[in-house]
Parts: C-alpha cells; structure tokens; sequence
C-alpha cells in the first residue's frame, strides 16, 4: 500500500579504494508511492549512497562496509544490478547515459532487456513512455548522441520506465539543463509518479526545484544525514533557506 516503506537505507558506511571513507553512516526511507529527495552540495555523497543502493559501487572500489539495504523487507546487498532491475529498482545515471550512436527509440528498447513478458505489452510500454514525452516520439529516428542535452535526459529516463520498474533512482536530473526544460522533467516524474504508482529517490544540488516536487527530503552533509523531514518542513526550515535555497 502506498505510503509504507519501500527502501530503507540503515546507518550504511562507504568506503573507497579501502581507505576512503565517503558514507558515514547514512539511514533513509523511501515510501512506496512517493516521491524522495536526496539534497546536498557538491560531494555530499548522493551518487554514492544511490550506487551503494543500486549495487554500483563495485566497478568504482566502492564498497558498503556497514549497516543493510532493504528492499521491500529483504536485503538486497547481494544482488547484481540487473536481478535488482528484475526485482523493480533501477537507477538512471547521472549524466543521462544513452547509447549514442543508437535510435532514441532503441535506446528505449534496450530498457526492455530484463523483462520476459512478450512483445505486445513492450510495444504498450513504448506508447506509455512516448505519451509522457511526446518529444522522444518525435525524435524517435534520431541518434540519441545528435539530441539536445533535455532530450537525452528524457530518454534515459525513459529507458528507465521501459523495465516497468517499481523504484527509480534517479541522479541529478537537472544537471546541465535550462530551468524551464529542468520544470518540464519534474513535471513528468511527478505524472508518472501519480499515474503509474512508481515511487523516486532523486538525488538533486537543485533544493528548490526538488523540494516543490518531492514528499520527504534528507540533506547530505559530508557523508552524513544532517536534516530530514517532509519537503514542506525542509522548505519552511530557516537553515535550509539560508543554506539550501539562497534566500535568508
Ligand atoms: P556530485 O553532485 O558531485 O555527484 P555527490 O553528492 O553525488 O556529488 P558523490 O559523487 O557521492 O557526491 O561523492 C562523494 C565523495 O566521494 C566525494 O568526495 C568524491 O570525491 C568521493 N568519490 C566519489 N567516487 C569516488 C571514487 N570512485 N573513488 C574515490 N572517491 C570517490
């Protein structure tokens, strides 16, 4: 049921190269149905607490040293990104990786790889994905490294959905992007968020356009959780005005 915990991220630590410590000691809920904000500056350490979730930290030296991941009640340490894909969680890198000497639209096939139904309701996906961005649609038969920088942001987002995923864990959507097409994406989270029961965890330097979106936020500190709370507590809190959205 929507609200319940989904995701929870117990007091985990990271290390990299087996020396650096980058997490010490993060804990954070992402409840089923919402949308999640992961605020901070430059270097808090967003990436790295949504690859220690997605199990991406292993390509990096990364590793968890302490504390569990729970996935809908289980631990989910232990499994490879694509059996976390088929369990519902996928990440969209930061970045926006597309193939880009691929079609948009065989960019958004590819995120069909791990399902096993059949053809027809991929075919029903890709119409879903297209009725959200109306952009890929247009841009289909384009090679995804000739789009713009919005639309590749769209597209990985929809390859994301093309795994009907549960979970997206999505890393700094706004990155590099013109405020209004930054609006345009948060607005399609929010869509399929409302129409589709997918539950966020995006992790965002942009406090502002992300607490107007999201339910709950936790701010990173060097590592650390240092304020959480329901994004319209974070957007009232004084700190978080004069830290956070540059007005005090
Ligand atoms: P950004 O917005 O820049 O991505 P972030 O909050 O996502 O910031 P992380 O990318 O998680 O932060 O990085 C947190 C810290 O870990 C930084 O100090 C960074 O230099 C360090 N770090 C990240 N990746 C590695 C790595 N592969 N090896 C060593 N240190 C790393």
């Amino acid at each position: 049921t929507a609200g319940e915990t989904l995701l929870e991220v117990n007091n985990i630590e990271v290390i990299y190269n087996h020396v650096i410590l980058v997490l010490k000691g993060v804990s954070l809920k992402v409840a089923r149905g919402g949308i999640t904000a992961l605020l901070g500056g430059n270097g808090a350490g967003k990436t790295t607490t949504l690859k220690a979730i997605s199990n991406l930290l292993q390509s990096e030296r990364g590793e968890v040293t302490k504390g569990t991941i729970l996935y809908e009640g289980e631990r989910v340490q232990h499994l490879d990104p694509a059996a976390l894909v088929r369990r519902g969680v996928i990440q969209v890198m930061e970045g926006r990786h597309c193939f880009a000497h691929l079609t948009v639209e065989e960019n958004l096939r590819t995120g069909a790889y791990t399902r096993r139904d059949g053809r027809t309701a991929i075919e029903a996906d890709l119409e879903m994905v297209y009725g959200y961005f109306p952009r890929l649609k247009e841009r289909r038969r384009s090679q995804a490294g000739y789009t713009s920088g919005g639309e590749q942001q769209m597209c990985a987002i929809g390859r994301a959905l093309m795994s009907r995923p549960k979970t997206v864990l999505l890393d700094e959507p706004s990155m590099g992007l013109a405020p209004q097409l930054v609006e345009q994406i948060f607005e399609i989270v929010r869509a399929v968020n409302e129409n589709e029961g997918v539950s966020f965890l995006l992790a965002e330097q942009n406090t502002n356009v992300a607490l107007r979106y999201a339910h709950q936020g936790y701010i990173l500190e060097s590592g650390r959780v240092v304020m959480e709370g329901s994004a319209a507590a974070l957007r009232e809190n004084d700190d978080v005005k004069e830290f956070y959205l540059g007005m005090s």
